[in-house]
């Protein structure tokens, strides 16, 4: 076994190494992005990398994930998933010497060049490692098509809820396509990113360089768009962009969480060029791919957790494929610190170490009343009519006001209609029911406990 030192010692040096290609890449990436970064931990396959503060940590995914994973790769020689913890930095060093002394002149100062990091293929986002089921096999031909036939399919635009996969499509045509033709023109960039990008190019007046860049593409990406909404003068710059890139046959491709004519605040003339091309949802996955997924991942990590466990989480963790997979890497961490054998792992423990996981998954699932009623009823050992009906002993009257709340709180229905489901009550019934649970849960562990359980039982829907 390691001692605490060599790990240490393993870990800075890792990072040393890591930080070369980093620099290598791109000297004002490194300055901007990983200068401060402190190596904390490193274990066999993982890195903790201590940050000033959580924004620095999601600025750094957003900016510059796909070069830190690289750089981890190639300094590791495997790859590593990385943990950021905030509240720490190191000191940073300027990369240039003491300024030499030197003689007063009056200098034109020229407009500072705009640097900006071209796109290295990496290995974490590719066609290979994504796994198609029926919710993004779709997309997934799309942006192949894309990366084989660039402008074909144009514009590309990719839509669906939040960590589905869509950053990844995009990853994966930029790496295909710079492998495959190294001096194509490949940008990707969130659109937030291009905001500030455009922001500087005004400040300090390099629009001209501005232009040339963005016009001049052979591919850009562009993740998020709905985040252009009522940015008028940004959308003029893009809808000219769009236009340069697209006459001269270079591949557009968009993602976003809504179709173009949902997002409030996009200017019409860009959402019929968003239409113009292809346009593909991704939906949540089934139960099948959320599977194959977990099996996917964990075939990447030397640790290999129960399979019934794999189940465990593929039947609990539904909504988006970033929560399934950090389900996943949580399982192994604990496994990895505190258990002999990943064997020993029980679903229990899972069920406990991932609470706060699962309960956002109950909240965030919508299911219909008449699951409500049932799951309520079988709970408590009553027929969905005691429910329903209109007898108030207390072993009923508790539960229907559970169902109430349950009923406000996961069905999208207006209080009238949750009242109509409760045998014709009045829509008062049902606020007063839902008042009545919030304030006994404050006060009563057992019942907060009752809903959980019923949370989590409403939630484990077998696809
Ligand atoms: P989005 O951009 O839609 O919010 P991401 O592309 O960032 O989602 O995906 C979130 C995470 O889930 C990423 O780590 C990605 O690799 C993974 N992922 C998403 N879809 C798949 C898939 N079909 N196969 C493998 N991994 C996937
Ligand atoms: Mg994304």
């Amino acid at each position: 076994m390691k001692t605490f030192e060599e790990t240490t010692a393993e870990c800075t040096s890792l990072w040393s190494a890591a930080s070369e290609y980093l620099r290598a890449t791109s000297a004002a990436m490194y300055q901007q992005w990983f200068a401060c970064v402190v190596p904390l931990e490193l274990t066999d396959s993982s890195i903790t990398l201590g940050v000033p503060d959580d924004f620095f940590a999601d600025m750094i995914r957003i900016n510059a994930m796909s070069y830190l994973e690289d750089a981890l790769l190639r300094a590791a020689g495997h790859s590593l998933t990385v943990d950021f913890k905030e509240g720490y930095s190191a000191p940073v060093k300027k990369e240039t010497a003491a300024e030499p002394v030197r003689e007063v002149k009056v200098e034109q100062k020229e407009p500072e060049k705009d640097v900006r990091p071209a796109f290295i293929p990496g290995v974490r986002f590719t066609f290979e490692n994504f796994v198609i089921g029926e919710a993004n096999r779709y997309a997934f031909s799309c942006a192949r098509s894309a990366a084989e036939h660039p402008g074909e399919l144009n514009p590309l635009y990719i839509y669906g809820g939040t960590g589905l996969g869509k950053t990844h499509l995009l990853y994966a045509v930029a790496n295909q396509v710079k492998r495959e033709n190294p001096s194509a023109k490949v940008c990707y960039i969130p659109s937030e990113n291009f905001l500030n990008d455009y922001v500087k190019a005004c400040m300090n007046h390099t629009h001209a360089d501005f232009r040339d860049y963005y016009r001049n593409l052979d591919l850009l990406l562009i993740d998020d768009v709905h985040n252009l909404a009522n940015k008028t003068q940004l959308q003029e710059e893009f809808f000219n962009t769009f236009n340069a890139i697209y006459s001269r046959g270079g591949q557009i491709i968009l993602t976003s969480d809504k179709q173009p004519s949902e997002i409030k605040g996009l200017e019409d003339r860009l959402v019929s060029r968003f239409q113009q091309g292809a346009m593909t949802q991704i939906t949540p996955p089934g139960y099948e791919t959320r599977l194959a997924i977990l099996q996917a991942k964990q075939a990447n990590q030397s640790t290999k957790i129960p399979h019934e466990l794999l189940v465990f989480i593929a039947r609990r963790v539904t909504s988006q494929i970033r929560a399934l997979e950090g389900a996943l890497m949580r399982i192994i961490t604990f496994c990895n610190a505190c258990l002999k054998s990943p064997e020993e792992i029980t679903t229990a423990m899972a069920e406990s170490m991932l609470c706060d996981i699962l309960d956002s998954e109950a909240d965030a699932t919508r299911v219909d009343i008449d699951r409500i009623l049932n799951v309520v009823a079988k709970h408590f050992n009553l027929h969905v009519h005691d429910i329903t009906g209109s007898k108030r002993p207390k072993n009923i009257a508790e539960p229907r006001m559970i169902a109430m709340y349950l009923a406000r709180l996961l069905t999208d229905l207006p209080l009238k209609e949750i009242g109509q489901e409760f045998g014709g009550r009045n829509h008062t019934t049902v606020i007063h029911a839902v008042k009545q649970v919030e304030d006994d849960c404050k006060e009563d562990p057992k019942l907060q406990h009752t809903i959980v359980q019923l949370k989590r039982e409403l939630h484990v829907i077998d696809d």
